[in-house]
């Protein structure tokens, strides 16, 4: 249901579109105007055209991947809770070992630490990283890999259309000032050719500078082990602490500081999300094994008492 909400996304319905036509687009203006006027007579049209469609398909499959999957939805419960008794309920929860567990009240269920509302999927998510518009969906718990996935693939498309199309435009360049005098170009093919050259230069440059600086966030916010609600509302609770205690310095006790996660190697924050595999299977839509974050696996829901 909540899946069916999130495809009605208008903006997020928009931005597949465009995600899909920016691709295909990409894809037929390097065949038909950069390797085969450029490479047809060499053995280069081929290896350039078969590794530039290899990341196309890895980056689409990597994007079906993200936009199809779960992101770590906190299910609902069958039956309505009773929200009355939050204190005593939330002290029994912390004595079955279930600390940090809140209440959603849009949702009306308990959620596991780190999971948030979105109020795109009207559902909590399991470290919640975001809401994706170009993947119309969040990006979770349990499509982050997938969602890098793709940021890097993109990159790498991008970079590589860059090349390509700046190597044509040299080489047409070169080819038209040895044969200008023999035969003139028709000159609407050639505008033709230079406008998809234009375009397709502005559309890798954009989406390449975008992706990289999300793919540089994402892979921070792996490193830190801090999603960015998490470390706003860090800041938010680092500042409000801040005011406060130079408002009222000598009457209240400071507030204790936000309790940090554990400190955990980077690789192993690595694994939790792109799984245990090798680092080559990191670059592969591939499903992994679930990560157990902070030793409460979602099988340790709490029974509820309804
Ligand atoms: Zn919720
Ligand atoms: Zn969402």
């Amino acid at each position: 249901m909540a899946f069916v909400r999130c495809r009605r996304d208008p903006c997020g319905v928009i931005c597949l579109i465009l995600t899909y036509f920016s691709v295909f687009y990409a894809d037929y203006v390097v065949i038909q105007y950069v390797l085969i006027p450029a490479y047809s007579d060499s053995v280069w049209c081929t290896v350039h055209g078969s590794v530039f469609n290899l990341i196309l398909l890895l980056l689409l499959a990597c994007h079906a991947k993200a936009v199809c999957s779960d992101p770590g939805m906190v299910p609902l419960p069958e039956t309505a809770m009773d929200f009355s008794d939050l204190r005593s309920q939330s002290s029994r929860m912390n004595e079955r070992g279930c600390e940090g567990w809140t209440v959603c009240n849009r949702c009306e269920t308990y959620r596991p630490p780190r999971a948030h509302h979105c109020k795109v999927c009207q559902r909590c998510i399991r470290r919640m990283d975001h809401h994706c518009p170009w993947i119309n969906n969040c990006v979770g718990e349990l499509n982050q890999k997938y969602f890098i996935q793709f940021l890097f693939y993109t990159g790498m498309a991008s970079l590589y259309s860059l090349v390509l199309v700046v190597s044509a435009w040299l080489w047409r360049i070169h080819s038209e000032r040895e044969g200008a005098e023999k035969e003139g170009e028709e000159t609407p093919s050639k505008h033709l050719i230079v406008g998809h050259y234009i375009i397709l230069l502005a559309e890798s440059v954009l989406f390449g500078v975008f992706v990289m600086v999300i793919f540089y966030d994402q892979l921070v916010s792996i490193i830190t082990d801090e999603t960015p609600i998490e470390q706003l509302r860090n800041r938010l609770m680092i500042t409000g602490q801040g005011s406060s205690s130079s408002s009222s310095s000598s009457s209240s006790s400071p507030q204790p500081p936000p309790p940090p996660h554990t400190r955990k190697p980077k690789m192993a924050l690595l694994k939790e999300v792109f799984g245990r595999g090798s680092v080559f299977c990191w670059l592969l839509p591939l499903h992994s094994s679930p990560p157990s974050v902070g030793g409460i696996t979602y099988s340790a829901l709490p029974d509820y008492d309804v």
